[in-house]
Formats: C-alpha cells, structure tokens, sequence
C-alpha cells in the first residue's frame, strides 16, 4: 500500500511529493490528465511557448525560492497597461490619468473627492468609498463584471489584500498632470524562465515525482481509506492528499452529510477561454500585460509571451495570448469560432495588428480559474473544509483549500500539507 497518495500533479501536488522525498518517504501522485504541471502547464504551438495565462513570480518564502531559482530565469519589473476605449493608460489607471481628455479627468477626480465612506458590505462599497462612484465605474466595476461574472456588490472583500492599490489623491493628481509616475504595482519584480514557459520553474519536480497519469478520481471512501479511479482501480492509503477542487472531491465522496453537500455545491470558480495568438511581426504588445476595459471585448487581460521571455516565440515573430471569463453565473453562450472573431476584432480597434499579421489563434478551455468569494463564501467554505479534514484528508492547492492562491502560496500549501498529513 502507498504511504501517501496525491491526488493531481499540479504544483500543490508535486509540493506534497517533494516534501515526501525530502523526509525520505514515498508518495504516489494520480492526475487525470496526461501531462503534470495543472495551471502551470505550457501550451506548445508552432515554436511558440504561450502559459496557461498570464503567469510571472513573485515568490518570496525560502523554499520556494530554493526550487525556482534552480531555473536559469529573467527578472522583470511589472509594468502593465490599461486599454480603456481608445486610450492606454499605465496601471493603475486611476493614478495614471494623463492621456485622458482634461473634461474626463476632471469629473473622475470630483468624485474621488466627493467619495463617502461608511459600512463595507462588499467589494462595491469598498471601490466606491475608496476611488469615488465615477472611477470605480470606470474601471474596476467594469473589470469586475468580466474579471470575476459577477457585480462586485456580490463580492466579499477578503480576497483583495495587497492587490489593489488604495486611492491617494496626491498620486492620483500627480498621474492626471503628469506622464511620468512611478510604478505602483504591488510587486517590485517579477521572474520568468529564460526558456521552456512558467512550468520551467517545476519541471524538475516533475521529474522527480512518482506520478500515474490519465486516471481521475472518480470515487473516495475516506472510512474504507480508499480512491476509485477511472478505468476501475482502486487504491488504498495511509495518507490522502487532495489537490482536486473541493466541490468535486465532496461529489465522488462517499457518505457525505446534505448539509455539506449543499455548502460545496455552492462553491464555485470561474473558468476561461484563452485564445494564444502568433504573429508573423515582432513587437505587438505594448506592454508584458494589459487589462481591456471595453465591453464590446470579451478578454479581460491579454499577456505578451515574447516580453515575458524572447525565447518564447520564433525569430522576428511575437504573441498575445487573451483570457475570456466565464463561470456558472455567467455561462458561455457564444461558439469558440466567435469568441476567436471577437479577439479578432479587438486587435485590429487596439490598433495591435492587422489580420494578415496572424499566423494561427489557438483555443484552450481552463475548467477552474478563480475562486469566486461571493459574500459569505468563506464560511461555507470553512465548514466544508473542516469536515474533510476531520475525515483525516490534507487538503491542498488553490482548489483544494478553495483559496485565492498564487503558485508560491500553492507549493506551500502542498509542502505543508503532507506535513500536516503525518503529524495528524
Ligand atoms: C488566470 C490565472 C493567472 C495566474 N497568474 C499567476 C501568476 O502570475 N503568478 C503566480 O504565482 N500564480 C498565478 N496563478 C496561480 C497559480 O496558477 C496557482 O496558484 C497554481 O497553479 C495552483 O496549483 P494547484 O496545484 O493548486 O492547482 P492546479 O494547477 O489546478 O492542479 C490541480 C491538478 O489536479 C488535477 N485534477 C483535478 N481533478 C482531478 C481528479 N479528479 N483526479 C486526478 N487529478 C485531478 C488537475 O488536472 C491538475 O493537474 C494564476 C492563476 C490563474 C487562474
């Protein structure tokens, strides 16, 4: 019998079975697909290398370093733009007004100015009472809608954290009057492998990992100690790690009670349509990324593959590759040869690219994305979480703890989860 079995070869999972080697013990990966890597895998077009979205680090924690830094890599600063109908403005756009009629500029600072504060329900109230009504819906109301499906009045705000930058109405002033305004992201830099895309940085606990592929957990019996995956087999454990989104590990489990059924049923992601786009011509991005606030476009975000590493693309060509949200509130309804005709079209309005500049636009579906901090998730979620882990499950990962994880805190997730798994 394995000591330890993980379910998915994501970067949690793999974190799990490099803990396991690291205390000399054994530890068997399952994951569904015929490839490792989860949302760090890379899509391979052509002599292109495009991610599964956007995709830098910002890894600060010891132990992730010590595997990443083992991957020769090129250190970024993270300067990103806004398309915002015609006009592209540095990020933030808030403090980065400048390129905006003086008319505009004006009614969004009045409203900064005229901004109230008072109770935060929700991610609205708090956009609102920190930018004022017009900026927030300008931008990140509008962002909110195709980023995240939903209004942000039906967000909670415990997700937001470092990642948007507060309003300040000096720097706001400053970056309406001047074009010249520092880089405010909330990171100073950001790695990259020099070659081979994102997954570069844990192709070698790939590697190292022991790890059964095309078989997905279709059944757990956490009294019996036992996974079911496809095609029939059966394994039993000592230790289950599960790194598979916590919805679905509560539907195939056994035994279940209703009323965690009902809170993991209420759990959900956002998933995306990601169109990699090759072109013939160097150069089109303006920038490593950019956030596209126009509605008549689907993507919310496009990244440059080429600015992230040259190696990326051929010679004399570059990529853009576009993320398309959806999620169960907000279901596709359109095929994939009209979404590529809307990605189309956005290149030629963002004056990017002329359609004889495209060499191929490639569709890839991505089932689980964000997770979705609809007001009161979280405490849906703890419940859920408890009860699993009470059934002697680790859980892990950005869909196994149902988490806003980057895949820093997802490694860490997966190394401290076989941990937890044995001191249990
Ligand atoms: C749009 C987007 C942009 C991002 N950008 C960044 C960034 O710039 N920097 C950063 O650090 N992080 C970023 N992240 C976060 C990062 O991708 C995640 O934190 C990390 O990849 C999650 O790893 P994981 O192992 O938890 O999950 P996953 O990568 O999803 O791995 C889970 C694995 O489990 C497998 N699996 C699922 N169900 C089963 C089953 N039933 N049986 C067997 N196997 C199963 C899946 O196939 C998958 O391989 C981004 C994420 C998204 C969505």
């Amino acid at each position: 019998m394995p000591e330890t079995i993980i379910i998915g070869a994501g970067i949690a999972g793999l974190a799990a079975a490099y803990q396991a080697k690291l205390q000399s013990r054994s530890a068997e990966i399952y994951e569904s697909r015929d490839r490792a890597g989860g949302l760090l895998d890379n899509i391979l077009i052509d002599g292109f290398c495009f991610d599964t979205a956007v995709h830098l680090s910002f890894a600060s924690e010891f132990a992730v370093r010590e595997v990443f830094d083992r991957t020769p890599h090129i250190t970024h600063i993270p300067v990103s733009l806004n398309w915002d109908n015609g006009y592209w403005l540095k990020h933030p756009a808030q403090t980065n007004m400048h390129p905006l009629p003086a008319e505009e500029k004006v009614n969004l600072i009045k409203g900064l100015i005229n901004a109230e504060s008072g109770n935060i329900c929700n991610y609205q109230d708090w956009l609102v009472q920190q930018y004022g009504y017009e900026i927030a819906e300008r931008w990140p109301l509008k962002y909110t809608r195709k980023y995240w499906t939903i209004e942000a009045a039906r967000l909670g705000t415990a997700w937001v954290g470092q990642r948007m930058r507060k309003a300040d109405i000096s720097e706001v002033l400053m970056g309406a009057f001047d074009s010249k305004t520092p880089n405010q992201y909330y990171v100073k830099e950001m790695r990259y492998p020099e070659r081979g895309g994102y997954k570069a940085f844990i192709q070698h606990l790939i590697d190292e990992a022991n790890i059964h592929y095309n078989l997905k957990a279709i059944c757990v019996n956490f009294a019996e100690k036992k996974v079911t995956f496809s095609g029939g087999l059966e394994v039993a454990y000592e230790r289950l790690i599960s790194t598979m989104p916590l919805p679905e590990l509560i539907s195939i489990a056994k035994d279940v009670p209703d009323d965690i059924k009902q809170k993991a049923d209420s759990l959900y992601a956002t998933e995306i349509d990601l169109i990699s786009v090759g072109f013939r011509i160097p150069n089109v991005s303006p920038a490593l990324w950019f956030y596209i606030y126009d509605e008549d476009i689907l993507a919310s975000r496009a990244y440059s593959p080429n600015r992230k590493s040259p190696a990326n693309v051929p010679e004399g060509c570059s990529a853009l590759q576009f993320e398309i949200y959806w999620s169960r509130e907000k279901p596709r309804n359109l095929s994939i040869e009209e979404i590529k005709q809307n990605t189309l079209q956005a290149i030629i309005k963002m004056g990017l690219a002329h359609s004889e500049d495209i060499m191929f636009m490639h569709h890839t579906y991505v089932p689980y994305a964000n997770v979705v901090f609809d007001l009161g998730m979280e405490e849906r979620r703890d419940v859920v979480r408890s009860w699993v882990e009470r059934q002697g499950v680790s859980l892990a990962g950005r869909f196994g703890e149902w988490e806003y994880l980057w895949s820093n805190q997802s490694m860490m997730s997966g190394l401290n989860a076989y941990i937890r798994a044995w001191s249990a």
